[in-house]
C-alpha cells in the first residue's frame, strides 16, 4: 500500500485517474470543462497537494510554487509543449515537473498532414458548395481548383518528434522537404529518408526521385509550397534561437505566393496580425492553424475575417485529439498514462528517487 498522496487535477482525464484512486491516492478534479481560475490552483496547492495535474490551460509560476512551499512535490503536465509553466521558477522552487511527449508525436504529425491536405485541396470550401446547394455543374476549372500535395516541396519547421514524424507522412506522399532547425540537425533521419525515396525510386514506385536536406530557413521558406510548423514556443530569453513571432511580416513575405502555411505548434509562434496581412494581401496562398495567440480564439480575431475565410482553415487547438493518443491509461500510448505515470515516478520515488533519471521529468537540471 503506498502512503496517501493528495493530487490535485486541473481537468478530468479519463480512467487514468482512476488508476491513482485504484493505488490509494486521494485525488481531487477540478469538476468544469473549462480551466479554473488561478487563484483556484493555488488555493488547492496552499492546502498541502503532493501533486498537481496540469495542462496548457493553466499558468504554473513562482505564486503556485510558492504556495506549495514544503508539501508540492510535482506538477505533471497533459500535453507535450510546457510554455505554460515557468521552468526557471520550477527549478528554483525544484519542484519536478513531467510532461506527455512522444505519446502524441504520431496524431499531431498526422493531423498537421491532414490539414495541409485539407488546405490544400480546398476541401471545407468544396463541402459547403455541396451543402449550400451551389453545386450547379461539374466543370474542369469552376468554381475553383485546389493544389495537389504529391510531389510538391514542403518545409519542415523544427524537426523534433513531430517534426520527423511529419515528414514520415510526407515521404510517403513523394514530398521533397527542406528542413530547418537550428538546435538540433538529424542527419541519420535524413540519411533513412534519402534511402527510402532511393528505393521507391529504383522499384518504379516514383517517376521522381524525391530529395531531402537541412538549410537555411530563407532558403526553406523562399524554396516551400508548404511550410509547417513544428517548433516549441521559447520567448526571448528563454533560448539562443527563440520562436515567438517567428512568423512575422518578414518571414512570411519570404514564402512563395502560392504556398500554404500549417501550424500545429503554438499560437504566438506566429504574428497573427502579421498573417491576417499576409492572407488579405495574398503574400501566400493560405493557412490552417490549430494554434493561436489567444485561445479560445476571440471572435474579434483578425483570422475571423470573412474576406480570408476560403483560405483560412481554423482548428479548435486539436491536432493530439484522438482517443488513444489522449486517454490510454498506457504510458507507451496515452498523454493520461504517461502523465500519471510521471506523476506516480516522482511521488513514489521511482529510479531510486533519483529524479535526474525519471524518463518523463523534463527540468532534470534544477536537481543535477
Ligand atoms: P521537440 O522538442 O521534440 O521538437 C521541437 C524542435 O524545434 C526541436 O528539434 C528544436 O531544436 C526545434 N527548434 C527550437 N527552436 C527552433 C527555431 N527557432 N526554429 C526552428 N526549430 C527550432 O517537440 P515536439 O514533441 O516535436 O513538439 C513540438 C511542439 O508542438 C510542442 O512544443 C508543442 O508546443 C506543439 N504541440 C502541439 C500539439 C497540438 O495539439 N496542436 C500537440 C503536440 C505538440
Amino acid at each position: 500500500m503506498t502512503k496517501k498522496f493528495r493530487v490535485f487535477a486541473t481537468c478530468d482525464i479519463g480512467e487514468a485517474i482512476e488508476l491513482l484512486r485504484g493505488r490509494g491516492y486521494d485525488v481531487e478534479v477540478y469538476p468544469q470543462p473549462q480551466a479554473p481560475p488561478k487563484s483556484l490552483i493555488v488555493e488547492k496547492v496552499a492546502s498541502g497537494v503532493d501533486g498537481l495535474i496540469t495542462t496548457l490551460r493553466d499558468p504554473i509560476d513562482a505564486e503556485v510554487f510558492e504556495a506549495g512551499k514544503g508539501t508540492l512535490k510535482v506538477v505533471a503536465q497533459f500535453a507535450v509543449g510546457f510554455d505554460n509553466i515557468n521552468r526557471a521558477d520550477a527549478d528554483r522552487y525544484r519542484i519536478p515537473f513531467t510532461n506527455t511527449a512522444d505519446v502524441l508525436t504520431e496524431a499531431t504529425a498526422e493531423f498537421a498532414f491532414f490539414m495541409m491536405g485539407m488546405l490544400a485541396r480546398r476541401m471545407w470550401a468544396a463541402e459547403l458548395l455541396t451543402r449550400e446547394m451551389k453545386w450547379g455543374f461539374w466543370h474542369p476549372y469552376l468554381p475553383f481548383l485546389g493544389d495537389e500535395v504529391t510531389g510538391k516541396t514542403v518545409a519542415v519547421i523544427g524537426t523534433g518528434r513531430i517534426g520527423l514524424a511529419f515528414i514520415k507522412k510526407c515521404v510517403g506522399f513523394d514530398m521533397n522537404v527542406l528542413c530547418y532547425d537550428p538546435a538540433y540537425q538529424n542527419h541519420a533521419f535524413v540519411k533513412s529518408v534519402e534511402e527510402v525515396n532511393e528505393l521507391r525510386h529504383a522499384r518504379g514506385m516514383t517517376r521522381e526521385k524525391a530529395w531531402i536536406k537541412y538549410v537555411a530557413i530563407e532558403e526553406a521558406l523562399a524554396g516551400a509550397d508548404y511550410v509547417s510548423v513544428h517548433v516549441p514556443l521559447l520567448r526571448e530569453g528563454e533560448s539562443p534561437t527563440p520562436t515567438y513571432h517567428l512568423f512575422n511580416e518578414k518571414t512570411l513575405q519570404m514564402m512563395k505566393k502560392t504556398a500554404f502555411l500549417v501550424n500545429t505548434s503554438r499560437g504566438p509562434v506566429i504574428d497573427e496580425a502579421a498573417l491576417a496581412r499576409a492572407l488579405r494581401e495574398s503574400w501566400i496562398a493560405g493557412a490552417a492553424l490549430d494554434v493561436y495567440e489567444k485561445e479560445p480564439l476571440p471572435v474579434d480575431s483578425p483570422l475571423r475575417d470573412e474576406a480570408i475565410a476560403d483560405r483560412c482553415r481554423l482548428m479548435p487547438h486539436f491536432a493530439s485529439a484522438a482517443r488513444i493518443t489522449r486517454l490510454s491509461t498506457d504510458p507507451e500510448k496515452g498523454m493520461a498514462g504517461r502523465c500519471v505515470q510521471g506523476l506516480i515516478d516522482v511521488l513514489e520515488g521511482n529510479y531510486g528517487g533519483d529524479v535526474t533519471k525519471m524518463p518523463y521529468v523534463v527540468n532534470k537540471e534544477g536537481f543535477r
